[in-house]
This record gives structure tokens, C-alpha cells and sequence, in this order.
């Protein structure tokens, strides 16, 4: 027999959706503060929120006369009309939280607004809640939740010990309060305080290092928002924190996200923090960080879940892109600030001479000495040179003094030794020269620059079925970097041109081919096709080079946006200090 459902049974499965665990009723009674407009926020929980849940905020409060609808499901200031829904600005829009929270517990809100002289009070429990009460308070609003789950027993069945609820509720507002620094918050457990962050304007140091652990906390670098175009898309502006490659994690449990301060469950980002993150650091690990997009409102949906955890993004590639640009250009900034660190360069002597602005600066504050650095103009990223400054860029390279780095010799005709004198500097050739093809590469095909170089004796290549199929597909993408290829009968291929710079080196056209098969993390078509070319093309392990040879790819290394990893990810500088060598010794 089919009927309908009377009004507590609905709002019980209403309710199952809305309120999952303790966590659950933090959150709804945090996102209300947050909605209006609390400067203070403290949460009281006592065992693990199963016996009581207490929130208080200095907000705008509820008047007299709303109290009691506040309660009813589908009750809401938030939003006016449907057509409102396009456009959330606000954390709550639903109108079902507090209902929600009176389904499955005993609710007592007290609220006084800045109009009035005193609060008032409403028990609310099930449907019913009770008219409003003057009681002595302080402006805002201070809702306390009890027997959480007393009229659902099978709902207190799938709740953990008041240990591990606990901590899911702790996580959740540390990492809630990231995006909330003109907040302050507070938790305690039990009567014990667990954290209380006070409003913090300047940094967010303390609320990191919550999150990220006070070691990871310093390894953070900060997104800059306004750093030129490679962070901005349009109307989408990235800001947060991104680890520093090295220190890193080896699951992505740690990459959060804000979008337009609401934190999100979704890993649909996680393809970007990955891209972006691909040829800085060895393929398995992930970055950590938190990223907190802002973007207009009607460029986001976030009604698509009943606990607003989720969203739809209106243009999901250009969010995608904007967060990998904003990334990767944050890491290749640290990179180059590392490098110069790693080899102790004497500022460059030429930073003026072509009428150059200084006006990049380093995130880290590493001050003149590395903003120097930049003033060379390899910090803006590839997309961003015109072919014009790819040119500039390629006499600069010759202006350039010579790092004080000494070529000591070539180790096993893989890696070449140097010293600035006081460390030892161990550099892996074929690493090295990757980076710098892939870079030049890079840099001329985006400005349009010529990149092939005709062949005095073309040559034919055969390829197998499936080689050819792979070569077929990145045709396009392998003339815009040079290879030039014409179709000679059935699978056979004349080689006409191979990209420029390589001077009398062999394109090692057979691994190349072979190679694309295989995907290089996070780079995408062109630029995979891209990795793949510097790969083959430059020097390997095993081959002998000439002092000379050894001195000018150290010299170009040093001019690359991210000298310190091949495309793929490896290292490609290792630097043993003095004090790594006493210790050796056994001298310290
Ligand atoms: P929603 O947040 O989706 O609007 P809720 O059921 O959570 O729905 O809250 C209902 C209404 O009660 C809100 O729209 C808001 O007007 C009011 N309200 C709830 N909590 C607070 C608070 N802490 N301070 C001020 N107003 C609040
Ligand atoms: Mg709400």
C-alpha cells in the first residue's frame, strides 16, 4: 500500500542526509555564523559531541519574531527566489540546517540581535519549537545541541567513539578556519581547550601549522595571487599554499580546497595540483597545500549535495587550468630562487643593460639578492614570451657571466663535478640537458619561433603498425617542435628536419617514437611530445663531454625556469656542503 509519509518521518530521512555524525552539526551551526557575519566563533564539545554540542558567535542574530520559523525546513534568509540560486554568495542557502538538527536532537538556540536589549530563547526538538523566552545575553547567537541521535538509535549505531569524532570535528574547523583568517576560533573538548586562533590579518602561520604540522607549516609556499597573468585566468583567482617539492606526501589526502570559502570534499582538482606538480618532483609523490579559488558566483553551483560539500564549476577546464598555472608558476619561481641558493651565484652582472624592470619579486622574501635572480626575465613562464623575448632572452644568455661554478671533471661519463669553491656540485648530464631542451623547446614553439633544422641528408625511418599509429597522432605537435617528417610509402617516414640546437647531436628518432607511448604525468599533449624530444635529442649517460661542452650546459641550466628537475622529475643538482662532508669524516 502505497501512502504518504507523515511530516517526522520526512523530516527524519531529511534530516539522515543533512546530519551524518557530530561533525555534521558543527558544521551547519559554523557555516550559520560564518553567514552572519561572526568576527569570534567558539565551539564547545564535550564527549565527542554525542553529549552535547555548543556554538557561539558574535553575529548579526535572529530577531524576536523569527526565532521559531528559523526551525522550519525550507526556511531560509538567505535566498529570496529561485532565481537567487544562481548566485550563492552565502555558506547556508538550503534553509534545512537547523530543522535538520532538531529532527534527531534536543536544540536550545538563544539569540540576541544589535537592535535589541535582550535575547530570547527557543527549545526546539522534533517539529515543535517553543515561543520565544527573553533571557540576559550577549549580542549573537549561541545554539546548544544535546542527545544528538536520542530518537534514532540506529543513527547512533554508525557513530564512532567520541575520540574519533572528536577528532573529525577538530580537522574540520582548523582547516575550515585556513580560509577565515579575519575569524577567530576556538575548540575545546570536554572542557579542555584544544585550539584558539585569534583574528589573524598578517599570517596564517599558526592556523598552518595546525593543519600541516609545524614542519610541513614552514614548507609551504604562498600562491600570490596577482603574480602576473600565469595566476590569474580571467575572472578565477587562485591564492593559498602549495609544499615545496621535496616535501611531499605520497597520497593526496592533504590537498584541500576552498571555493569561494566553502571547503569542498571533491577531488576534482586533483589533476591539476598533479599537472602542475609533474616536473618538479619524483612521479609518485603529491604536493600538499590549500588552495582557495574565488570566482564569481554564478560560476560555481554549489547546490548539488545536501551537505553543500560538493560543487559544479560552469567551466571546469578553465578552473582546471588557472589552478595548474598558478601552481606550477608558484614552484618554478621556488625552483629558480633554489638554484641560485644551490650554486651560489654572484648576482648577475647584466640585469640593467637592456632597460629591464625589476619588478618581480620573491614570495619568500628572499630580498634583493634573488629578486636579482628574476630580473633576468626567465621567471615569467613560456606562455608568456612573445617571440620577440625569446629572442632578447637568447642574446641575454650569451651576456651573461658565467656562474662562478668550476667544471672539475666528468665522473664516469655520466655526471659532471663542479665547485663554486665550497661545496661540491654533482650535476647529471642527461637530466641536466633534458631540462634545458625541454625549456627551449618549449619556449620557441609557444612564441612561434623557428625550431626546425632542415637535414643535409634526410633520412627514412619504417615503423610498426603501432609506431606509426602513436607517430600519426602527435604529427602536429611534433612540428610545432621541429621534427619535420614527410609520409614515404606505407609506415616509412623521410626525415626532413629535426629540431634546432642540437648542433652535429643525432635526434635519436627510434626511442623517441617508442617513448611516446608512455604518459608523463600532468604534461599535456604538446608538451608530452615536447619532454619526449629533449629526451631524445640531447646527451646521455655514458657519453663523453669536453670541458667546454660540460660549461655551457651548466651555463643554460642555470638560466632555466626550473633548473633543479628534468621534465620527468628527477633531480638533476645535488650539492654536497662542507659540513655534509665533515660529518663524513667524522670531524664534527
Ligand atoms: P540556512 O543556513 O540554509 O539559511 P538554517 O536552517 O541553517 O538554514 O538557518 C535558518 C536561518 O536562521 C538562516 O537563514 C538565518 O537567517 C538564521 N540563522 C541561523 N543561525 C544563525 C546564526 N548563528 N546567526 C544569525 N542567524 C542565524
Ligand atoms: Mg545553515
Amino acid at each position: 500500500m502505497i501512502r504518504l509519509l507523515d511530516e517526522t518521518t520526512v523530516g527524519h530521512i531529511a534530516a539522515g542526509e543533512v546530519v551524518e555524525r557530530p561533525l555534521s552539526v558543527v558544521k551547519e551551526l559554523v557555516e550559520n555564523a560564518l553567514d552572519a557575519g561572526a568576527t569570534r566563533i567558539s565551539v564547545a564539545v564535550t564527549a565527542g559531541g554525542l553529549a552535547s554540542i555548543e556554538v557561539a558567535d558574535d553575529g548579526s542574530g535572529i530577531a524576536r519574531d523569527e526565532l521559531q520559523i528559523a526551525f522550519a525546513r525550507h526556511a531560509t534568509s538567505k535566498l529570496a527566489r529561485s532565481s537567487d540560486l544562481e548566485s550563492i554568495a552565502t555558506l547556508g542557502f538550503r534553509g534545512e540546517g537547523l530543522a535538520a538538527i532538531a529532527a534527531v536532537a534536543r536544540v536550545r538556540l538563544i539569540s540576541r540581535t544589535r537592535y535589541d536589549e535582550v535575547g530570547y530563547v527557543v527549545d526546539a526538538h522534533g517539529l515543535e519549537a517553543s515561543a520565544p523566552q527573553p533571557i540576559a545575553a550577549p549580542p549573537g547567537t549561541r545554539v546548544i545541541v544535546s542527545e544528538l541521535f536520542g530518537n534514532v538509535p540506529a543513527r547512533r549505531e554508525f557513530v564512532s567513539s567520541p575520540t574519533a569524532e572528536f577528532t573529525r570535528i577538530s580537522n574540520f574547523l582548523a582547516t575550515l578556519a585556513l580560509a577565515y583568517p579575519e575569524v577567530a576560533f576556538s575548540l575545546s573538548h570536554d572542557g579542555r581547550p584544544t585550539f584558539a586562533f585569534a583574528r589573524a590579518t598578517a599570517s596564517l602561520a599558526e592556523r598552518l601549522a595546525h593543519v600541516f604540522g609545524p614542519a610541513p607549516g614552514k614548507a609551504l609556499l604562498p600562491i600570490v595571487p596577482d603574480d602576473g597573468p600565469s595566476a590569474r585566468g580571467g575572472d578565477i583567482v587562485v591564492s593559498g599554499y602549495v609544499s615545496t617539492p621535496g616535501i611531499d606526501r605520497s597520497d593526496r589526502r592533504m590537498q584541500l580546497l576552498f571555493v569561494n570559502g566553502r571547503l569542498l570534499r571533491t577531488t576534482q582538482l586533483a589533476g591539476a595540483w598533479s599537472a602542475a606538480y609533474a616536473t618538479f618532483a619524483l612521479s609518485h609523490r603529491q604536493p600538499f597545500g590549500v588552495l582557495f579559488l574565488d570566482l564569481a558566483p554564478g560560476g560555481v553551483d554549489p547546490n548539488v549535495h545536501p551537505t553543500k560539500s560538493d560543487v559544479r564549476f560552469r567551466r571546469p577546464g578553465d578552473i582546471h587550468d588557472a589552478v595548474r598555472r598558478a601552481i606550477s608558476a608558484t614552484l618554478a619561481r621556488n625552483a629558480t630562487a633554489r638554484m641560485r641558493d644551490a650554486l651560489s651565484l654572484a648576482p648577475p652582472v647584466v640585469a640593467d643593460r637592456n632597460g629591464y624592470s625589476n619588478s618581480q619579486t620573491s614570495a619568500d622574501g628572499g630580498g634583493a639578492y634573488r629578486s636579482q635572480a628574476f630580473a633576468l626575465g626567465y621567471a615569467t613562464s613560456p606562455e608568456t614570451q612573445t617571440a620577440h623575448a625569446a629572442e632578447i632572452a637568447e642574446a641575454r644568455l650569451l651576456e651573461v657571466a658565467t656562474p662562478e661554478l668550476r667544471v672539475l671533471a666528468q665522473l664516469d661519463d655520466t655526471f659532471i663535478l663542479a665547485t663554486d669553491g665550497r661545496a661540491l656540485v654533482l650535476v647529471d648530464q642527461h637530466a641536466a640537458h633534458e631540462r634545458v631542451a625541454f625549456e627551449a623547446i618549449c619556449t620557441r614553439a609557444r612564441a612561434g619561433a623557428p625550431v626546425a633544422e632542415p637535414l643535409l641528408v634526410p633520412y627514412v625511418v619504417e615503423l610498426e603498425a603501432d609506431e606509426a599509429e602513436r607517430f600519426e597522432r602527435s604529427r602536429d605537435a611534433l612540428a610545432s617542435a621541429g621534427l619535420d617528417a614527410e609520409p614515404f610509402g606505407e609506415r616509412a617516414y623521410r626525415i626532413v628536419a629535426t629540431p634546432a640546437g642540437y648542433g652535429a647531436r643525432r635526434f635519436d628518432f627510434a626511442a623517441y617514437v617508442d617513448d611516446l607511448g608512455d604518459e608523463i604525468a600532468g604534461l599535456d599533449a604538446r608538451e608530452r611530445v615536447w619532454a619526449s624530444l629533449a629526451c631524445h635529442s640531447v646527451v646521455r649517460a655514458g657519453e663523453a663531454l669536453e670541458r667546454g661542452e660540460m660549461e655551457a650546459l651548466l651555463a643554460r641550466l642555470v638560466l632555466c625556469e626550473n633548473p633543479m628537475h628534468c621534465p620527468h622529475g628527477r633531480p638533476t643538482i645535488v650539492r654536497l656542503e662542507p659540513d655534509a662532508l665533515a660529518r663524513m669524516f667524522k670531524r664534527s
